[in-house]
């Protein structure tokens, strides 16, 4: 016998990919917990991945609500936004964020709560406050990350600690962190990314927690653990961080072309690595040429999600106008290679992966532990270096800290063939990654640390009859 009303949640991931999936996947697991869920999503989107898997995720999902904010066009683009279209539409989300207050009222049942983006929360706040709703921040990234933004104001503050000559910064009750591994925007003050993080860094006390897609065995390592931080906050207004993953995969029927599923099938037990660099980051053609040869000399099975464009739209040549027709030649029948959106999560449930070339968006961080598909890191721009040293730390993956990283770093193919070979073949990397999947399923299960957290989420919005 229900004593409650179950609450009504809005949820508002803001650009990309590495930003929708872990938002729809809360939804869905909120939905499976019989609360009443909306999700807000802004429009038109940057790719065509988002806006066809909005579609397809609400098609089969029909218990769950979708509203969309229509962006404003004609705000002023600022200078550094030109490199990067999905820094831009955070940007233009922000600036259109008066477009919520009506679609937040006017909705029937009520809504209880709000769940949004880290990257939207200061503009969002004003709006929640004003129609009482409390909001809980959803953390995209590791914990090291969500530290890092909120301690950002002090340490710029500190600027001695932040220039050239320091190679480390502190944050408290955490371990230093290498200057070389912080986002690289952030070194640069007048960055569009550097002032989304500064705008959002305040709000965050403003919010009743920060729902992280982590769990407490992924982050133990550290200095402190999840528990120590929530006692002793890195900034002392930060709202309790609250582990609640890794966030559970919904699996979506797939239609269209999935060759690699049925390549898949036929390939013995963890024979093949799995290469992909996720939804935003391209790859240059001299590195491709480059990875063909490590791939070709290491000698393991493949399966390459190949992209070379940041956005899915712009990412029109075939691939064989990509990969040189020696490396198609000497490597038929041993790999088999993918151009435009796979089904990641299908792909490393599948018994012939043996391994995960990843650059370590934190979303293929946890679909790694959530496999426990040891990971070989290679960490490209943004938070990716300090998840790469999570994945070393948690014992799960490799990382060489002296690949160079960002669009115009060249890993050669000897290098790359090494590591590989190595990420293959190392059984106590295995073991490890074994060892974190056990770990993340005991935190999911009912009664598990995740698991808890979320009902207790849950609990505190429901409202009594
Ligand atoms: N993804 C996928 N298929 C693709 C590319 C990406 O399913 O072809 C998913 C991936 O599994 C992950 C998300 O998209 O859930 C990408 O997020 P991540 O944080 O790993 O990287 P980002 O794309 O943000 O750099
Ligand atoms: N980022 C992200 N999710 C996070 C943290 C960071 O997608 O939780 C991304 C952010 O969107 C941006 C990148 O990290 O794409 C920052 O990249 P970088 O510092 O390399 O900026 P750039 O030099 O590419 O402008």
């Amino acid at each position: 016998m229900s004593t409650t009303q179950s609450p009504h949640i809005a949820l508002f991931p803001s650009a990309g990919m590495g930003h929708l999936m872990p938002l729809l996947r809360l939804a869905a697991m909120l939905a499976k917990r019989n609360c009443i869920v909306t999700v807000i999503t802004a429009h038109p989107t940057v790719s065509t991945a988002e806006s066809d898997h909005i579609a397809s995720f609400l098609r089969h999902n029909p218990e769950i609500n979708h509203l969309k904010l229509h962006l404003t066009r004609g705000f002023q683009i600022p200078d550094s936004a030109d490199a990067d279209p999905f820094f831009l539409q955070f940007h233009l989300i922000n600036q259109s964020i008066h477009l919520l207050h009506p679609l937040l009222s006017s909705s029937s049942p009520p809504f209880s709560a709000m769940f949004v983006d880290m990257f939207l929360v200061a503009k969002t706040v004003p709006i929640a406050k004003d129609l009482h709703l409390p909001i809980y921040v959803v953390s995209t990234s590791s914990v090291e990350f969500v530290s890092l933004m909120a301690y950002f104001p002090v340490i710029q503050l500190k600027s001695t600690e932040f220039n050239n000559a320091s190679t480390e910064i502190k944050i408290p009750r955490l371990p230093p962190m290498a200057v070389s591994s912080l986002p690289p925007a952030l070194l640069d003050p007048s960055h569009l990314f550097t002032s989304i993080i500064i705008m959002n860094s305040q709000a965050l006390s403003e919010a009743e927690g920060i729902l992280m897609n982590t769990f407490e065995f992924l982050q133990q390592f550290q200095a402190s653990t999840l528990g120590t931080l929530n006692k002793e906050r890195a900034v002392a207004s930060l709202p309790p961080i609250l582990p609640i993953g890794p966030l559970e995969p919904y699996h979506i029927p797939p239609d269209g072309d999935h060759h690699y599923l049925s390549w898949l099938e036929n390939q013995p037990s963890e024979s093949v690595v799995y290469i992909s660099f996720e939804s935003r980051t391209a790859m240059s053609w001299d590195q491709v040429r480059e990875l063909e040869k490590g791939l070709e000399k290491a000698g393991w099975r493949f399966c390459w999600n190949l992209k070379t464009s940041k956005v899915d739209k712009d990412d029109h040549e075939g691939e064989k106008d990509i990969l040189s027709d020696f490396f198609v030649e000497r490597t038929k029948n041993k790999g088999v290679i993918i151009r435009g959106w796979a089904d990641q999560q299908e792909i490393l449930l599948h018994p012939a992966i043996g391994g995960f070339v990843s650059h370590c968006g934190w979303n293929s961080v946890t679909e790694a532990a959530w496999q426990g598909v040891p990971v070989l890191a290679w960490p490209q721009h943004g938070d990716q270096r300090l998840n790469a040293k999570v994945v070393e730390d948690a014992g799960f993956g490799l990382w060489e800290r002296d690949w160079d990283w960002g669009v115009d770093g060249i890993v050669k193919g000897e290098e790359i063939e090494r590591k590989i070979v190595e990420l293959m073949t190392d059984e106590k990397l295995r073991e490890g990654a074994k060892k974190v999947r056990e770990e993340a399923w005991k935190a999911v299960e009912s009664g598990g640390s995740s698991d808890r957290v979320i009902r207790d989420v849950i609990n505190s919005l429901s409202l009594p009859f």
